[in-house]
């Protein structure tokens, strides 16, 4: 399922150059991008960075100040929010304290005066998909945090919205229950058809359940790519640090191969990376590499263009996996992760261990900014 990269794909959003300023500040700087039907799109970013903003946009609760949004081929711009076949899913569910799960569901068919027997039918459908028919009757305050999530989900999509926007969905529930329901999420996504925006500040849950992952900046969505792509091949320094983990070890480029190599500390051997990057001998470059692709080892490893020795400052167990911190004898620190695929009677690296770390030509990735 990749739309962006069929030509016959329609987009069912687009944004041509859409700015959008607060007094003189730009919060969406010229930003002209896709999404497509049946797309769950993630808007990632720190804080102030502009997500919010392009919600409430594609919303209708704030106008561009330069540009077009179209949905469906059509310009929103003379749209109102309740005319748009847009739907908003608030983190607080906004969901009526004095109303049934059957009726919370109902109301904007209600509102719109449909049909008796089509609000029935569509409000069984919408229990039926969120697994709460066993609740219909029971007020919110009378069900758990999640199915209130469910309740919110089942409300917002009641009246087949073609694009609903989710902000912080899951930010009420905790750790474990978020997890499933990223799952269920997905489920009732795909189920449904509908396109999903998300805005999230967690990004492994943007990773879990977007199709594509757009990282913002500054009002400027600076890399969207499939979740894969965006952790494999990040396009600047900014995304890999944002996406994951990341040892960045600036140096000067030079030719090589089919890459090039890295000069990066007086002294030290210089690394080598097969890349595709068009880059003049001498530039500054970044290489980011990702810790599990660094291999640690008490002995130089043979037949490796990368190995650096170090040591060992810091190390966090988290089960799965162990987090090394290694210190080159230039004070880079090297992160360093190894899966814990064995049952560990005893560490195999400690503190101030002198280790080789080392990874293969095509592990790392270079960056020019
Ligand atoms: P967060 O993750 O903290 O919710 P965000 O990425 O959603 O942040 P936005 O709420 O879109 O960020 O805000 C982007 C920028 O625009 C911020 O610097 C914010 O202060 C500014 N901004 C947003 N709304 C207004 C407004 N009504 N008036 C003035 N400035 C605003």
């Amino acid at each position: 399922f990749e739309p962006w990269n069929d030509p016959d794909a329609k987009p069912l959003i687009q944004f041509k150059g859409v700015t959008k300023r607060f007094g003189d500040f730009t919060a969406i700087d010229n930003q002209t991008f896709d999404i497509y039907e049946r797309e769950f799109f993630a808007l990632l970013g720190p804080s102030g960075c502009g997500k919010t903003t392009m919600m409430r946009m594609l919303a209708g609760f704030e106008k561009p100040t330069e540009g077009t949004i179209l949905l469906a081929g059509q310009d929103m711009a003379p749209i109102p929010p309740n005319k748009r076949a847009v739907n908003m899913m608030f983190q607080s569910y906004a969901l009526f304290p004095h109303l049934s799960v059957w009726e919370n569901i109902a109301f904007g068919l209600k509102r719109d005066g449909r049909p008796k027997d089509e609000i029935a039918a569509r409000v069984s459908e919408m229990l039926k998909l969120t697994r709460l028919e066993k609740f219909a009757k029971r007020k919110p305050h009378q069900i758990s945090g999640g199915q209130r999530q469910r309740v919110a989900l089942a409300r917002s999509l009641a009246k087949a919205p073609k694009l609903l926007l989710l902000d912080e969905p899951l930010g009420a529930l905790d750790a474990k229950l978020r997890q499933a329901t990223q799952f269920e999420l997905m489920d009732i996504q795909e189920k449904t058809g509908t396109t999903f925006v998300i805005v999230t500040h967690d990004q492994e849950e943007a990773m879990t359940v977007a199709s594509r992952v757009a990282v913002m900046d500054d009002g400027k969505i600076v890399q969207a790519d499939t979740p894969a792509r965006i952790y494999e091949s990040p396009n600047s320094v900014y995304v890999a640090d944002f996406i994951g983990d990341v040892t960045i070890i600036e140096g000067t480029a030079r030719r090589s191969g089919d890459g090039y190599e890295i000069s990066h500390t007086e002294g030290l051997p210089a690394l080598y990376a097969v890349s595709d990057a068009q880059l003049s001998d001498g530039q500054r470059v970044f290489l980011a590499i990702r810790p599990e692709k660094v291999e640690i080892t008490a002995d130089k490893p043979e037949n490796k263009r990368n190995a650096l020795r170090g040591k060992i400052i810091d190390i966090a167990y988290l089960g799965n996996i162990s987090t090394y911190h290694v210190a080159l004898p230039s004070g880079q620190i090297v992160k360093a992760q190894t899966a814990n695929t064995r049952r560990l009677s005893r560490r195999s690296f400690t503190w101030e261990d002198e280790v080789w770390l080392s990874w293969t030509d095509t592990a790392a990735v270079l960056l020019e900014h």
